[in-house]
């Protein structure tokens, strides 16, 4: 799902050096041309544009280039295919919210889902592992940090009581050393040059605010089953080790490798054997350097509200989550500030009072409000 994007183009790279792996459907948002051209190459049974109106078009480019897979369109086709019998793992690659629906069919149906898109977690959380382990399907985290802690784990979600801390490293972004005067007059293409990782845009605006590490330990806490005070960020410049599990007999188990995500995809699809990616391995002896230091809370202000948001209820992940969705869009549109994203996130969750999400409908409905007084908070801004 999602196999325009940058995680569902790399998928197929690593799928595309295996023999016995078999695609039985892909979706996109709406880029026709680029999912008819993923067709051609792995003939897949089905086909889905979540946008509707690209129905015909993708319908009539399939026909066209002689492709017997079959075209569908919207959100209840997105749903069929991830709960369909003959599918045994999903990739959820879909970027934010548009994710949850599907991604959580994919759990409920008990399928391996192999987990990228982490704001559909972050979102539903507890509703989300419940349905998992209900279902006896699994989930096995894509997201290159986790992954990483998950190897470390020998393979494993469960944190033994041996364990002291999970490390959560990050890059720091492309902001780590730019002067905070001149913040205000970030352009979303420089947002978007990543130094290590080539993203979607939407992760690329997270990195650059850090907001992705702050929906990565919200992430952690649901899929490893811990308390926030057992995650630290440690600021990590080269992304050359991807995360680490640290013991209480003083050991620090680390996973390294190069700034590449076909490397977790590929553990994530061959779980829980390996399987080759096309990825080179590190070369340690010309030049590698690895740093390490704290991050800069006042660079970086959503990291605090992250961490407060991971101690407290759902719906405050669903409204910061929200939040930061209308935001990361309106600066990408260039109609708001880089500034202004922090501004909006932080005065939405705090707008919002908090609520009990017992169901999926719940949280659909209670991100939409979100969204509205994220818009809201927005004109505020000028
Ligand atoms: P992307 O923007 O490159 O691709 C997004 C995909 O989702 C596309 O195929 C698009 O067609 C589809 N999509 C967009 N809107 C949709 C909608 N409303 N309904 C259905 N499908 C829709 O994003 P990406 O960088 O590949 O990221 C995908 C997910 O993986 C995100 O949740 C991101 O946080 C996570 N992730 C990405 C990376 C990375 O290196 N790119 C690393 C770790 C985690
Ligand atoms: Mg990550």
């Amino acid at each position: 799902m999602g196999s325009t994007g940058s995680i569902g183009q790399q998928t197929l790279a690593v799928m595309a050096e295996q023999t016995d792996l078999f695609v039985y459907a892909l979706t996109a948002h709406s880029q026709v041309d680029q999912l008819i051209s993923q067709c051609e190459a792995v003939a897949p049974h089905v086909a889905v544009v979540s946008d509707p109106s690209q129905y015909a078009a993708l319908a009539e480019g399939l026909k066209m280039r002689g492709l017997k897979t079959e075209a569908r369109a919207g959100r209840e086709a997105l749903r069929s295919v991830a709960e369909a019998d003959e599918v045994s793992h999903v990739m959820a690659a879909i970027v934010g919210g548009s994710g949850l629906e599907p991604t959580y069919a994919a759990a409920a149906a008990g399928k391996t889902v192999l987990l990228a898109n982490k704001e559909s977690l972050v979102m539903s959380g507890e509703l989300f592992l419940s349905s998992i382990e209900r279902t006896g399907g699994e989930v096995i985290p894509v997201d290159s940090e986790h992954n990483a802690i998950f190897q470390c784990l020998g393979n494993s979600r469960a944190v033994g009581s041996t364990v002291a801390k999970l490390l959560l490293t990050g890059s720091g972004g492309p902001f780590l050393e730019r002067p905070m005067d001149s913040f205000d007059s970030i352009t979303p293409a420089e947002a978007c040059l990543h130094p290590n990782w080539s993203m979607g845009r939407k992760i690329s605006v997270d990195s650059a605010t850090m907001m992705n590490k702050g929906l990565e330990l919200i992430e952690a806490c649901f899929l490893f089953g811990v308390p926030s005070a057992k995650i630290d960020i440690v600021i990590h410049p080269q992304s050359v080790v991807h995360s680490m599990v640290a013991f209480e007999d003083g050991s620090v188990l680390a996973q390294m490798g190069q700034p590449d995500m076909r490397t977790p995809i590929a553990s994530a699809l061959a779980w829980p054997e390996r399987m080759t990616s096309g990825v080179s391995p590190l070369d340690f002896v010309s030049g590698l350097q690895l740093s390490f230091r704290a991050p800069d809370h006042d660079r970086f202000p959503l990291l605090d509200l992250c961490r407060q948001v991971a101690a407290g209820g759902q719906s405050v992940k669903v409204a910061l989550n929200a939040a930061n969705e209308v935001a990361v869009d309106a600066f990408l549109q260039e109609r708001i500030r880089f500034t202004d994203i922090e501004r909006i996130v932080k005065t939405t969750v705090d707008a919002m009072a908090i609520e009990e999400l017992p169901s999926i409908e719940a949280v659909l409905s209670f991100d939409s409000r979100c969204r509205l007084e994220a818009q809201r908070q927005m004109t505020k801004c000028f």
